[in-house]
């Protein structure tokens, strides 16, 4: 297998793979399916998750090379499980003003408040520009089967629902609730849950 995989290029951003846990087993993850690849990246961190340090050096090195839209705080995992090393890379970066033209984007499945127990909004403010939240379930009985979540996050999609409205409230450049299409839940009932909280909306494809 090829080495592993800390920042990639995708599209028109920059991806960072920070951790590979999560606290949830979504029923459409692909990191399992698709046994840790991604368009050609092995983003199995084998319990080796980066440094705030080692992915600047990668990130500042891609941005040398090209310039990138945006630069994705991601997985095969849930980034807020690494808060302080979301805000150490994130603040860094907002202060390189060698490199002004990206925003910066975390992808989260919204239940950083849960995990890091307390509201991490007000952090991720200094630290991020956009938030995508995976939403996914118009209600919590379907978002329990759906997201399989871990013990102890069991009443997490109220939390979820709550720090997509912090977030909103919040004033970041762009916060979206998403839905992956096909998994039985309805994506009207999700999209009209999203634009109640404040967030705008996204159609995700199931990927096979
Ligand atoms: S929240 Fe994301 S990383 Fe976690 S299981 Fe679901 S799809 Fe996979």
């Amino acid at each position: 297998m090829s080495e592993r995989t800390v920042v990639y290029r995708f599209k028109e951003g920059i991806y960072i793979n920070l951790t590979n846990r999560c606290p949830n087993l979504c029923t459409f993850c692909i990191k399992t399916k698709w046994a840790m690849q991604f368009d050609g990246h092995n983003l199995d961190l084998e319990g080796k998750e980066p440094s705030a340090q080692e992915i600047l050096d990668l990130l500042y090195r891609q941005l040398q090379a090209s310039p990138a839209k945006q630069i994705v705080f991601c997985g095969y995992g849930e980034p807020t499980m690494r808060l302080d090393t979301v805000l150490q890379v994130g603040q860094a970066l907002k202060q390189h003003t060698a490199y002004p033209s990206f925003k910066i984007r975390l992808n989260t499945n919204g239940l950083g408040n849960l995990i890091n127990h307390r509201n991490i909004v007000p952090e991720l403010k200094t630290a991020v520009d956009i938030v995508y939240v995976s939403l996914n379930a118009e209600n919590e009985t379907l978002w329990k089967q759906l997201l399989r979540p871990a013990p102890g996050y069991e009443q997490g999609y109220n939390s979820v629902k709550e720090f997509i409205r912090s977030c909103a409230q919040a004033g970041f450049e762009q916060v979206a609730a998403s839905c992956v299409e096909n998994t039985g839940a309805n994506p009207q009932a999700v999209k009209e849950l999203a634009l109640s909280l404040g967030a705008s909306f996204n159609d995700r494809e199931y990927l096979k």
